[in-house]
């Protein structure tokens, strides 16, 4: 099955924008993916329609809305196939579904426990891990990447033992787009440390394949709408339902409880013991929105897609004068990350500007990665299913105009 990507970018009102008479080339898909028609029109539809506060109203209004809110809760579920829709929490995004974890951890973990996370990790899964670490006496270790920017499977497996209480790793890497083999890691820590959990950072995953988190094996998976066409500040985590069930609470409120006297609370059934406040309901809507019309393509014609791109990119960028690519995983997608040589990251990714370009530069909030890569930061060009050859071809056209410059 082939994938029509003209048909695909026709969806999406802001690729037809020009800045100065160049036309928008988008090429910062990691950072943040464009919206189609069909989640525009669904948050526009429910402001326009159906806004009302969800769960507790006694009107038709609130009905509406509740059923679109716990309606995308299904489609989400059934995308990331879920063994129950209990196991999916809506959160603001990767980050509070990593935090909701760590800060649970936090509570559980006691001194000579170990968590591991890798080189790779974007600072919302680093950090929250080392704060649970400081507040618990536990120990985080690092497992390295080689040279080609995979995480080094030997040396994460001579990190886990019996004391590995978590393991928490990024299925694709923002920064450089390596794709960790998952499925393998995961066979791996149930083998040697069969006292951890693990939790995959999905930022990057959804976007660019099918993920299933029961094939995975993971037992939380943490992603962010505004990465898969949905919008900002909206989320899921998923996990394992005897897992989420006991799970220490992130944020208490309304919501949450199920009774509450002025001296005590209890706490609500799964998933909405973990969802305190109202929430982000139009952005929930509009997440199911997304998922709903990501459904509609072949995930292996769209992959293959997707892959077509970063080969020719990587191509080019080879036989590129002064340019060096950071990352060079067997198994990567999406994102080409490089410097130039006379170049800061932010020159380059100005002087593309300049031509209509859209890059990201800098550290790509993995600042000890760029440490040990030895660069300040990358330029970071990233696609998404409606990107097509003629983008490649804009940016490297660009990038030449920006070599002459920077000579
Ligand atoms: N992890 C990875 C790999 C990411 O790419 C990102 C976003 N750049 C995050 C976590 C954090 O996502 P958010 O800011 O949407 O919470």
């Amino acid at each position: 099955m082939s994938f029509d990507v003209a048909a695909v970018r026709d969806q999406f009102p802001v690729l037809k924008r020009s800045f100065d008479g160049k036309p928008l080339i988008y090429l910062d898909n990691a950072a943040t993916t464009q919206k189609p028609q069909a989640v525009i029109d669904a948050i526009t539809d429910y402001y326009t329609n159906c806004n009302s506060n969800v769960h507790r109203g006694a009107h038709k209004l609130a009905d509406e809305a509740t059923r679109l809110y716990e309606g995308a809760r299904d489609t989400i579920a059934t995308f990331l196939n879920a063994n129950s829709r209990n196991e999916i929490i809506f959160t603001a995004g990767t980050t509070e579904g990593v935090n909701i974890v760590a800060n649970g951890m936090a509570q559980i973990l006691k001194a000579g426990d170990e968590v591991i996370v890798t080189e790779l990790e974007h600072h919302a899964n680093l950090i929250p891990w080392q704060q649970a670490c400081e507040r618990s006496g536990a120990t985080l270790k690092i497992a390295p990447i080689n040279e080609l920017g995979e995480v080094d499977q030997e040396a994460f497996t001579s990190l886990l033992n019996s004391n590995t209480k978590m393991v928490s790793f990024a299925h694709i890497s923002n920064a450089l787009g390596t794709v960790n083999p998952v499925v393998e890691m995961i066979a791996k820590i149930r083998e040697i440390a069969p006292n951890a959990l693990v939790t995959v950072d999905g930022a990057q995953g959804v976007a660019h394949g099918d993920v299933d988190v029961q094939a995975l094996g993971c037992d939380f998976y943490a992603f962010s709408g505004h990465k898969v066409f949905a919008p900002t500040g909206v989320g899921a985590l998923w996990g394992r339902e005897s897992l989420l069930a006991e799970w220490p609470v992130w944020q208490t409120g309304g919501e949450m409880i199920k009774t509450v006297t002025y001296s005590h609370a209890e706490w609500n059934e799964l998933p909405y013991r973990l969802e305190a406040g109202t929430p982000n309901i139009a952005g929930v809507i509009g997440l199911g929105a997304a998922l709903t019309w990501l459904s509609q393509f072949d995930a292996k014609a769209m992959r293959a897609h997707e892959q077509s791109l970063i080969d020719a990119a990587t191509e080019r960028a080879e036989q590129f004068d002064g340019m060096t690519l950071l990352g060079r995983a067997r198994n990567k997608i999406s994102v080409l990350s490089f410097v130039l040589e006379g170049g800061h990251p932010a020159d380059v990714g100005f002087l593309l500007d300049r031509q209509g370009v859209a890059i990201r530069t800098g550290h790509h909030c993995a600042e000890p990665l760029m440490n040990k890569l030895g660069v300040p930061g990358t330029a970071r060009a990233s696609f998404s299913i409606y990107n097509n050859m003629s983008d490649v071809d804009a940016l490297f056209d660009a990038l030449a105009k920006a070599r002459m410059m920077l000579l």
